[in-house]
């Protein structure tokens, strides 16, 4: 076992208390970097998935969080201040237990989310027009003032994934909790601790009610399932592979079941034939950090004819350079797949890829310089055509195809050519023309000339398989609520 430079929660918290599974059984959290265990976390089984499901149900029914706005907001700035106080430790439990390269947890895997998440939520609670007055209405004879009312569901279900657990799950906790739902939140098995440190941080650093949030592990996947099942929970808010997504609401179809799905994505990077190669193609090897694990990544590289060659030999140098290896050392950028699973998965790819006759470039296998964890190489396709398997599904690695086009039209036509329809962008000298091309695509991000929309004030989710519902913004804070219209008779 390592020395860990942090404390792991392993209990669970359910109904307010923080608890071991009540067969007593745990599961080992792996470093994905080395095999190493770092631990265990309690493996729950359906019964103790039901007891926080009905404390989830009772604290909405007979408690006041769903209507009480001021001790919804206060709870979540105690809980923004304890994640505050307890950064540094999480940290290193995300690098441990995510194999996530430490520079990538000032961004997006810590830090970004870290700064906004709960924050933006609570300011909302103030903000939100939760009651609308709609003026008077003259109806069958009768004059009546008119309202209408935004109400939370409910009890949520969160159900998350492992590439960046902590970002995907605050952002759920902000938005669920400051509408007033309760929640059950269920953590992917492979990065269970910091689910657990957020469950230990409630019970002891703020005053939300027993009840309002629950984690609870499990190495099953079924125990997960309890919650799109069950009769007592309103809505599923899940992210993580499409796969799963649609069977979430094929089982959530019998209560009918509210469902939030921020699924995969196979992403283009349209580079137009006036960009400044030089600066901009050889960033689209950005695809490999955190090891592609990333549902925005944008893994399609779509260049002009005109200067494929170019644009080629940049992209090569980019690949081949990409800094990777131990995630502690700030150098790198890539880490590890997150489980030998992942890692085979992969591999499975990148042979299909070359079956299929894209001409492999760099990387394709097993680092040789890293024989414990489960990594694969920076991997690049060049001609790859867009019918392709690794040009249609997601690959979940470090592993970028690049794809002609002729024209613009063409480059819009391929971006479009996929099921999925999550993120993008397009580089051009011309803002008016990478404009245009914006407003073609049909994904629910897209960033152009190099802009981030990344921010919990912005409504992030897919077009097509890539999902349903947004995650943050307006959008995603009425996601999680009910409306209510309201008369009464005017005086
Ligand atoms: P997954 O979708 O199976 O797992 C994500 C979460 O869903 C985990 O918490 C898991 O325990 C839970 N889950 C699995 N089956 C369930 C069920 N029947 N009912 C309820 N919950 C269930 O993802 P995975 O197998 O870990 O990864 C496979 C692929 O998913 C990846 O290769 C990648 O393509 C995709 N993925 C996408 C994202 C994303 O952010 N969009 C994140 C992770 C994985």
């Amino acid at each position: 076992m390592t020395d860990l430079a942090f404390t792991p929660e392993t209990r669970m918290l359910v109904d307010g208390e923080l608890v071991d599974a009540d067969s007593g059984k745990t599961f080992d959290n792996i470093n994905p970097a080395n095999e190493e265990v770092l631990g265990q976390v309690a493996d729950a089984s359906a019964v103790e998935m039901q007891r926080a499901i009905a404390g989830a149900r009772r604290a909405f029914d007979t408690g006041d969080w769903a209507t009480n706005k001021a001790l919804r907001k206060r709870c979540l700035e105690q809980l923004h201040e304890a994640l505050v106080t307890e950064a540094e430790a999480l940290r290193e439990e995300l690098i441990a237990e995510v194999g996530s390269p430490r520079t990538v947890t000032y961004m997006a895997q810590l830090d970004g989310p870290l700064a906004d998440a709960l924050l933006y939520p609570a300011r909302m609670i103030d903000e939100f027009p939760w009651d609308r007055d709609m003026g008077q209405s003259q109806m069958f004879g009768m004059t009546s003032e008119r309202r209408v009312w935004k109400e939370p569901l409910g009890v949520v279900g969160a159900i998350t994934p492992w590439n960046y657990p902590f970002e995907v799950t605050i952002n759920k906790v902000g938005q669920i909790l400051a509408t007033g739902n309760t929640m059950v939140l269920k953590p992917a098995p492979d990065t269970p601790w910091n689910a657990t440190r957020l469950g230990r941080l409630v019970a002891e650093k703020t005053d939300i009610p027993p009840g309002v949030f629950n984690v609870v592990t499990s190495s099953d996947h079924l125990v997960g399932e309890e919650l799109t099942l069950s009769p007592d929970v309103d809505m599923i808010s899940f992210t993580g592979s499409t796969v799963t997504g649609k069977r979430i609401m094929e089982k959530g179809a019998a209560t009918l079941k509210r469902v939030f799905l921020e699924l995969g994505g196979k992403s283009a990077q349209i580079v137009l034939d006036d960009a400044d190669f030089p600066s901009v193609v050889p960033m689209a090897s950005i695809v490999c950090m955190h090891a592609g694990q990333g549902c925005a990544m944008q893994t399609r590289l779509l260049l002009p004819r005109s200067r494929y060659d170019e644009g080629v030999e940049l992209i090569t140098a980019g690949m081949a350079h990409f800094p990777y290896g131990d995630p502690q050392d700030p150098a790198n950028m890539m880490g590890p797949l997150i489980s030998e699973k992942q890692r085979d998965r992969v591999l499975g790819y990148i042979a299909k890829g070359q079956e299929e006759g894209a001409t492999l470039v760099v990387g394709g296998g097993r680092p040789e310089h890293l024989p414990k964890g489960w990594w694969v190489e920076p991997t690049l396709f060049t001609d790859v055509d867009n019918s392709m398997t690794i040009a249609r599904e997601e690959i979940f690695g470090p592993v970028l195809t690049v794809i002609p086009y002729d024209d613009d039209e063409d480059a819009v036509r391929i971006a479009n050519d996929s099921g999925y329809g999550l993120s993008g962008s397009v580089n051009s000298g011309s803002h008016e023309r990478a404009i245009n091309v914006a407003r073609r695509i049909r994904t629910g991000s897209f960033s152009v000339n190099g802009g981030v929309w990344y921010g919990a004030d912005m409504p992030y989710g897919g077009y097509k398989t890539s999902g349903i519902g947004r995650q943050n913004g307006i959008e995603g804070f009425e996601q999680h609520l009910e409306t209510k219209i309201v008369a009464w008779l005017a005086s």
